[in-house]
């Protein structure tokens, strides 16, 4: 990539902003939208329940898919709901030809089965990249949506000029939402890093950390990742999210890590916008798997 002034951190990092990739790629699928003409593109999005966050996360959803130039249709369903009457609803979805992406955002209140749920949506429409079939595909190589979330950190390498091939990479978390994924994508051909996966049993982490050239943190503890953790120019990306008195921290020890990285992710403001960004770019795929387009 050509090289472009990006904003650095006060020890000098590469601030890899997430908000701004979002906002290119927001921008960038509505122009590709209008150049074709404004096909119908949807995005449907499922909430359950009242929970504060998750209603949060999807306004914001909705919000940018309407900004891409996609229509953006939502359905409400009460915390109580049956699994049947869920199930219903989430088939209603999968057998409208309108609709080109589910997304079912969980958590689910508590007594619902999401695998049951995730079970039934048709992997054009898995834009969450979530079901069996869409983790299946990329496990195997074939065309699909990839989970928006280590998506999102991929891009954000990518955009802030991250070299992948043949460094080593440590990702922190072996969850299918985020760790599992983000390893493969890490791992594969034409990104080419060598990951290691790293759990609670791993043991001496730090250490194995500061053998890394990237650092993907997908934990969910504030303050995880010290200096210590961190080879000098390498990129660190924090997923974790952790809701403190002071406010929402993530796994990286921001402050620390900066003056050592030679990128790194804000949080918030790095990943979480572009797992939003992606959700955009994996609907519009969706719409063009579906012959929204060509
Ligand atoms: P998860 O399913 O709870 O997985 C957490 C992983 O962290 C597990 O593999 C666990 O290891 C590991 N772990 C826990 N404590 C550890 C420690 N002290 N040292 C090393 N590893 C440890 O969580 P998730 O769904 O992957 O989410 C991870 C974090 O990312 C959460 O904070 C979540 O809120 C956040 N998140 C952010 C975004 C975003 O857009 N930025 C999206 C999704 C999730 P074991 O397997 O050994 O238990």
């Amino acid at each position: 990539m050509a090289e472009e002034k990006w904003e650095r951190t006060p020890g000098g990092a590469v601030l890899m902003d997430g908000n701004r990739l979002r906002d290119e790629l927001v921008v960038d699928l509505k122009g590709r939208i209008e150049a074709l003409g404004n096909p119908h593109v949807c995005l449907a999005t499922v909430l359950v329940g009242d929970d504060k966050p998750s209603q949060i996360y999807v306004r914001n959803k909705r919000k940018k898919a309407e900004e891409a130039g996609m229509v953006s249709r939502h359905v409400e369903l009460p915390g109580d709901i049956s699994q049947p009457d869920l199930e219903a609803a989430v088939r209603d979805l999968a057998d409208d030809p309108s609709v080109h992406g589910i997304l079912v955002q969980l958590p689910l209140p508590d007594g619902l089965d999401a695998e049951r749920i995730l079970d039934l949506l048709p992997p054009e429409k898995d834009v969450d990249g979530l079901t069996e079939r869409s983790m299946g595909r990329l496990l195997r190589g074939r065309d699909g949506h990839v989970p928006c979330t280590p998506l999102g950190v991929m891009r954000l390498m990518e955009r802030y000029g991250v070299e992948t091939a043949g460094k080593k990479a440590v990702v922190i978390g072996r969850s299918t939402l985020v760790g599992l994924p983000q390893v493969l994508l890490l791992g594969r051909k034409g990104c080419d890093a060598t990951p290691t996966l790293a759990h609670s049993r791993s043991g001496d982490l730090a250490a194995i950390c500061r053998e890394a050239d990237i650092i993907v943190a997908a934990v969910g503890v504030a303050g995880l990742v010290t200096a210590e953790f961190v080879k000098p120019g390498a990129a660190v990306l924090d997923v974790g999210i952790s809701r403190t008195a002071d406010g929402i921290q993530g796994d990286v020890d921001f402050d620390a890590v900066q003056a050592v990285a030679g990128a790194i992710t804000p949080m918030p403001g790095g990943t979480g916008p572009m797992t939003i960004g992606c959700l955009m770019e994996n609907t519009f795929n969706a719409a063009r798997m579906q012959g929204a387009f060509a």
